[in-house]
């Protein structure tokens, strides 16, 4: 598609995309246990009659002014930009928002959902725990109860996000058969929502599983490219080349996009390459992915001969899903958004640099978006200007990162590069 027609394309886009099924192309849709079908068609009827009413988005924009500090700026990296050269990199400033990442933003906006259908809690399953710190937020703010399912084994790795996601009063459920990670976790909240779900509701943490979350969770997401397409408008008179943002089930892309999708930029997602092309080193769900139906959704999905998923890997433990959301699987089919990646080298890299000239530590996962403004500004006579989605900051990963590459990091990956 030329310019122009991405114009026409998508003016109306969103009125037509996801259809009644929920399907973006032939990706989406809803697979699910016959007992969860009532449930889950609840939920779209409810969220597409609240999603319209004034007092509902009126109390989701107060929300996010007063509680989440919304608006989150767009700010210039000047000094990162002139020690690569002429390219502009820009980011959109998600670590600011409440509870350091764009997670929030959806979870608000499930909870005052919850809210508005009268129920008294939230469920979901949680992998390293960034989604459920982000759910039990939102519930402590609604004054929801919260159960979040989580494997064994993520909870011994995972202990400070656990003691918080208790400090703001969820209860965390133990799942302790299979391999007791996220899979299982996720087996177990069906479970749990299925004993309760007149009275509760399930929410997932991105832009997947079953209609209608791959829709709401984006919907809520729009708030960050409708302020970044404002903003960066607003600074710089045009409209950035390109805009970039990391992919795991890919919320924070979809949040950003959104804005940029009728205008003519470039649009990037970078998934995670980890430690290198083969099976269980990467989580490159689109660039190796075949079409393949996960967690109630059809989408493209690293899998093996039986079409089970493929065990994935990356060093942001926000970004190894094996699965992508369906919209990012229709984008990739009809060419309006470029994906590529970046491994876990370059994600450390950007990391690095980021905190060092610019005073901001970003989260592993950003650092994967930023590692390709970094890679293209580094390009001989690259110029023009980018915009990195910031998805999250990067309190959460020093100390991994510190103990396992050292603070000395950068000088080793000179001599590294020098070498070859
Ligand atoms: C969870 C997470 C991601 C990945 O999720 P998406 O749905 O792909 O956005 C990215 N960045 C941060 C900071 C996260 O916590």
């Amino acid at each position: 598609m030329s310019n122009v027609d991405f114009k026409n394309y998508f003016e109306t886009y969103f009125k037509n995309y996801p259809n009644k099924d929920g399907y973006f192309g032939k990706y989406g849709g809803q697979y699910l246990p016959p007992q969860l079908i009532e449930p889950f068609n609840e939920i779209t009827e409810a969220y597409q009659t609240i999603c319209k009413s004034a007092s509902f988005i009126n109390e989701l924009r107060r929300i996010r002014k007063e509680f989440q500090g919304r608006p989150t700026p767009v700010y210039h990296c000047e000094k990162l930009s002139r020690l690569f050269g002429n390219m502009q990199i820009y980011l959109k400033r998600e670590d600011l928002n409440h509870t350091g990442a764009h997670k929030l933003n959806h979870c608000m906006g499930e909870g005052l959902l919850a809210k508005f259908l009268g129920k008294k809690k939230l469920i979901a399953e949680t992998g390293a725990g960034q989604h459920g710190v982000a759910l039990a937020t939102a519930a402590a703010f609604y004054g929801l109860e919260c159960d979040i399912y989580m494997g064994e084994v993520d909870i011994k790795k995972q202990a400070p996000n656990v003691a918080r996601m208790k400090l703001l009063g969820a209860r965390v459920i133990p799942v302790s058969h299979g391999l007791k990670t996220l899979k299982e976790a996720v087996d177990a909240a069906f479970e749990g929502y299925l004993k309760e779900y007149e009275t509760s509701i399930y929410c997932i943490g991105s832009v997947v599983g079953p209609h209608p979350f791959p829709m709401m969770v984006r919907d809520f997401q729009m708030v960050v490219g409708e302020e970044a397409h404002a903003q960066y408008k607003e600074m710089t008179g045009e409209m950035p080349d390109t805009v970039v943002a990391c992919v795991g089930g890919g919320s924070n892309a979809m949040g950003i996009f959104s804005a940029f999708l009728k205008e003519p930029v470039k649009i990037v997602g970078v998934e995670p390459m980890g430690i290198g092309e083969k099976k269980g080193e990467h989580a490159a769900s689109i660039t190796f992915g075949k079409e393949g139906i996960l967690h109630g959704f059809n989408s493209l999905l690293l899998q093996n001969e039986k079409g089970e998923p493929d065990p994935v890997y990356s060093i942001a433990s926000g970004l190894d899903y094996p699965s992508v959301g369906p919209e990012h699987a229709f984008f990739h089919d009809i060419n309006r958004v470029e994906y590529t990646s970046a491994s876990d080298e370059e994600a450390l890299e950007a990391f690095f640099l980021l905190s060092k000239y610019e005073g901001i530590i970003p989260a592993l996962e950003s650092s994967h978006a930023l590692a390709y403004a970094i890679r293209e500004a580094r390009k001989p006579n690259a110029s023009g200007s980018i915009l990195v989605n910031l998805s999250g900051r990067g309190d959460k990963d020093i100390d991994y990162v510190i103990e396992n590459y050292g603070i000395d990091f950068l000088e080793k990956l000179d001599k590294k590069r020098n070498k070859k």
